[in-house]
C-alpha cells in the first residue's frame, strides 16, 4: 500500500479529518492554499473521475457541498473553489481521486504553506463540528 490517501483512509497515516463515513473521508490538505482547504476522497482507490462509479461520485459531491457550506458557515469564507484534477497533465499529484474544496476570504492569506499542528487541530475541530450538524454520520 503505497498510496498516501489509502493510508489515510485506512487510518495507517494520520490526517486532520473533518468528516468520515463508510465510503468517504474528508481531511485538511497538508499544504493548504487557504485556511480550511479540505480534500474529499473515497476510501476505495480510484485514480480519476472517469473510472469512479456514478453512485460514489454522487455521495462525494454531497460531501463536497457540505464542506463548502461548513467553510462558509463556520470559517466565514466568502467564496469556495472546488477543483478536481485527473492525470498528471492536468496537475494531479496524488493518484487517488480527490476533490479540493478551497475556501476564500476577504483579504485572506493565499499560498501553499505546510499546515501547522495548531491550525490543523483548530480548523478540523471547527469544520468537524459544523459538518456534524449538516451531514449525519454513518
Ligand atoms: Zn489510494
Amino acid at each position: 500500500m503505497s498510496c498516501t490517501f489509502c493510508k489515510i483512509a485506512r487510518g495507517v497515516a494520520s490526517a486532520y479529518v473533518v468528516y468520515e463515513s463508510e465510503r468517504i473521508i474528508a481531511f485538511l490538505d497538508k499544504y493548504p492554499v487557504t485556511r480550511g482547504h479540505t480534500l474529499v476522497c473515497p476510501r476505495d482507490h480510484y485514480v480519476t473521475i472517469m473510472e469512479t462509479p456514478d453512485n460514489l461520485l454522487y455521495d462525494l459531491i454531497r460531501v463536497v457541498k457540505a464542506v463548502a457550506r461548513a467553510q462558509v458557515a463556520a470559517l466565514g469564507a466568502r467564496g469556495v473553489r472546488v477543483v478536481q484534477n485527473n492525470g498528471s497533465a492536468a496537475g494531479q499529484v496524488i493518484f487517488h481521486l480527490h476533490f479540493h474544496v478551497i475556501p476564500f476570504y476577504e483579504g485572506g492569506r493565499v499560498g501553499r504553506t505546510e499546515l501547522s499542528h495548531e491550525e490543523g487541530v483548530e480548523v478540523s475541530a471547527i469544520l468537524s463540528r459544523e459538518l456534524g450538524k449538516i451531514m449525519p454520520r454513518s
